[in-house]
This record gives C-alpha cells, sequence and structure tokens, in this order.
C-alpha cells in the first residue's frame, strides 16, 4: 500500500506538533454575509453568535453592499453562471474587457490584465516578463505569493531588507550589468500595514535604470486621496511599471486580481503568463460586481474618506488605552503580542465579548511576532469601534499588558 500506516503516522506526528506548538489554526465558520456584524458558529456546533467584525480586507465594506449585490445578479442574469474556458480560447466577455479598462483608467496605467486570482497574477507575471539575464530585488518582506512567482522566474532573485534604500542602492549597484533590474514591493506591507517608501524607490529606479513592481492589494481602492493606491499616496502616479493587485479585498472583496502597467508587459502577460493561459478565466458574476465597484469609487470617495476616520479614531483609542501597536497610517493596525499562545487566548476571550479578531503567529509571521491584526472597514460605524475598543481594553487587561512593551510582554509569557 502506497499511504502506509506509516506514512499516515508520520503526517499524524507533524500536525500534532503544530498543535503542541500552539500553531494550530481552526476554520470558524460564518453564517451569514460578510460585513461589519458577522454571524459566527464557534467551535463548530456551538450556538450561533452576532460579532462585529475587525480582521476582514472589507476595507471599503464593498464585500455586501446592496449595489454591488444588484450588480452580481445582473451579470448573473445577463451573462451567466460560468465561462468554462480560459480567456484566450472562449473565456472573454465583453464585461471582462470593460473591467479591464476601468481598472487601467482607476490606477492610472496603460493597461490592465485580469488573472483568476492577484496570487495567480504575481505567479505568471515575472515568469512572463523577466528571464536569466534580469535580476529581481525584492524587499525582504513581501507577499508570499510573490516570492513564488519569483520562484517561478529564471531571474536572478535577490533581496533588501524590509524599506532600507540604502541597502536596496547597494544592491542595484551591483548588479548594473544585468539586461534589466526589478525593483519588487508591496504597497502597503500586509502583516505590519507599514508602506513602502515607493517616491525613493522610483528616485533610485530611474538613478539605476531599474523597473518598479508593486503588489498594491492591501491598499488598492482606498489608500490616496482618490484610493488609487500607494503610487497616489506617494505621489508617483505613472511611474510604476508593473502594479498587482487583487480584487478579493477592497474592490468587493470576491475573488480576481490583475497586472497592470505598462501596456508591452500586460501584453506579455496575455501572451505567456501560465495562470492566465491555463487556469479558468473570471466568472461573470464576480466581474460584472467588481464594474460596479470600480464606478463607485470613482464617483466618490465617501467610503475611502469614512474608512480614513474610523482608522484614526481606533489607532488612536488603541494607543490611548496602552497596547503595544505597529506604528502606521493604514487601516491594518496590528496588536503586538508576540506569544502565539497569547494571541489565540486574547482572541478567544474577545469572541467571548462579540469580537472577532484572529490572532496571527508563525507561519503567517516571524516566530516571535505574534499578534493581533486588526483591520479597520468603512463598514464599521462608530458604535462598533466604540463596543470593540471596550473589549480589547477588558481583555488587555485581564493580561496586565496595557502600557507594556515588547520587552515586557515577552518576559510576562515568552516568544
Ligand atoms: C491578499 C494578497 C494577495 C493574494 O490575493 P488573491 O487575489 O486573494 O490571490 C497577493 N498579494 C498581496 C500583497 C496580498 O495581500
Amino acid at each position: 500500500m502506497a499511504y502506509s500506516e506509516n506514512t499516515r503516522n508520520n503526517y499524524k506526528a507533524v500536525l500534532e506538533e503544530i498543535r503542541e506548538n500552539g500553531l494550530f489554526k481552526e476554520e470558524r465558520y460564518i453564517c451569514s454575509p460578510q460585513d461589519a456584524d458577522i454571524v459566527v458558529e464557534y467551535p463548530s456546533g456551538a450556538p450561533q453568535k452576532e460579532v462585529i467584525n475587525m480582521c476582514a480586507n472589507n476595507y471599503l465594506g464593498l464585500s455586501s453592499h446592496p449595489e454591488v449585490v444588484k450588480a452580481a445578479h445582473e451579470g448573473l442574469d445577463a451573462r451567466g453562471y460560468g465561462m468554462s474556458s480560459v480567456r484566450f480560447i472562449c473565456g472573454t466577455q465583453d464585461i471582462h474587457r470593460e473591467l479591464e479598462n476601468k481598472l487601467t483608467k482607476f490606477l492610472e496605467t496603460e493597461d490592465t490584465v485580469l488573472f483568476p486570482s492577484c496570487m495567480d497574477a504575481n505567479a505568471g507575471v515575472f515568469e512572463a516578463v523577466f528571464d536569466d539575464r534580469d535580476v529581481l530585488i525584492a524587499d525582504r518582506l513581501v507577499h508570499a505569493s510573490i516570492i513564488d512567482g519569483m520562484r517561478l522566474c529564471s531571474a536572478l532573485n535577490e533581496s533588501f531588507k524590509h524599506s532600507d534604500m540604502k541597502h536596496l542602492e547597494r544592491k542595484l549597484e551591483t548588479y548594473q550589468d544585468a539586461r534589466y533590474r526589478c525593483i519588487v514591493t508591496d504597497g502597503v506591507f500586509s502583516m505590519d500595514g507599514d508602506t513602502a517608501k515607493l517616491d525613493e524607490i522610483c528616485d533610485l529606479a530611474e538613478k539605476y535604470d531599474a523597473m518598479v513592481f508593486v503588489d498594491d492589494s492591501h491598499s488598492s481602492g482606498f489608500l490616496g486621496k482618490r484610493g488609487k493606491g500607494t503610487h497616489e499616496h506617494k505621489g508617483v502616479l505613472g511611474r510604476i511599471d508593473i502594479i498587482t493587485t487583487t480584487l478579493g479585498k477592497a474592490l468587493g472583496g470576491a475573488s480576481g486580481g490583475c497586472v497592470s502597467g505598462r501596456s508591452e508587459i500586460v501584453e506579455m502577460c496575455r501572451q505567456k503568463a501560465r495562470p492566465y493561459l491555463f487556469s479558468n478565466a473570471m466568472p461573470p458574476v464576480v466581474v460584472a460586481a467588481a464594474n460596479k465597484v470600480i464606478d463607485i469609487i470613482t464617483e466618490t470617495t465617501e467610503r475611502r474618506d469614512k474608512l480614513e476616520e474610523n482608522t484614526k479614531f481606533w489607532r488612536a483609542g488603541l494607543e490611548q488605552a496602552g497596547f503595544d501597536l505597529v506604528d502606521g497610517d493604514t487601516p491594518i493596525v496590528p496588536v503586538m503580542l508576540y506569544n502565539a499562545k497569547l494571541s489565540q487566548d486574547m482572541s478567544r476571550d474577545l469572541y467571548e465579548l462579540g469580537i472577532y479578531a484572529i490572532g496571527f503567529f508563525f507561519p503567517v509571521v516571524p516566530q516571535g511576532k505574534a499578534r493581533i491584526r486588526t483591520q479597520i472597514s468603512a463598514a464599521h460605524e462608530r458604535h462598533h469601534l466604540e463596543k470593540a475598543l471596550d473589549a480589547f481594553i477588558q481583555v488587555g487587561k485581564k493580561y496586565d499588558i496595557l502600557g507594556k512593551g515588547k520587552k515586557e510582554i515577552i518576559e510576562m509569557f515568552g516568544m
């Protein structure tokens, strides 16, 4: 027998070790649409409970917005359920191209190509555009999907210390003989919520003749005065050669991603990117709703403005209470706890108090950097945030971590 008892037991031991180390991730069942208030069944089989969601990527509150849901229904009626094809065979509808054009306009790029997800966009773009004559120089904290995409590409994989411009400059100098250099970064880093120094990165790119790649999944739709993303926020619209982003976060939250940027690069993706060529086209219902999302955020900045206000309120509240936060100005507000078990215990206590906020620990963040990553949404009203703040303070008091910094928390709980 190929899958022997021995094999089975080996895997069981690995899983048991994950559990013993407090690193086991449990699923919690949401029995309602995604929103500020959600209904959760946790643990499995327990009575359902309404809680405030403090950890969704639903930044603009569009995941269950009535106009978006209506557009999805209309798209379903007008263009059907599935494409049963990849894009280049018979999987491209007029609404797919409409969405690409809207994204191009919104992001202020030259052209855009959709992918089934941003993970797929990142998996496909590097291999399609670069080869072994090139070097990719990535920030060391880029998203896992970028690391995977770079690995699939024969270009030299290099890195620079997180947001360290001096180190990046040294790497750019080192590789002046390569055909192309490409600086690779997230716009907003998902775990800490900090933003890339895109202005400085673009200047270095000019000085050392390099391209710039930005994954803006955690900023498209709300960062910058018109919500275009990190490139708007940092004043470098039009200077980013390759942007990848997701439709699975602020932009409706269903699924889909894209590569947007220089028109030749986008065309190279259509010709060569494997997830584009070999994975199914985005479903019409999602495309139709995403078209509506872009319309909504183009017409008014109301939602991103509310998100900004909510974020300021939330960050100030946690800070005043004495939590150890990561500095930043994005709706990602990590409450640092360092210890994996503490992050899970606090998460459970918060749930008891009606607040849904998940502990993050290895391998999602490095060992010893466990946290509860809170994320603010335009769907939150002031009463949601006030109730959540009360609960955080109550739980913070229970573990006696208010006013304590990294060193003290680690002394109390270990890493
Ligand atoms: C969420 C995320 C992705 C993955 O997006 P999907 O569309 O869900 O595959 C890629 N990159 C970054 C930076 C992300 O935060």
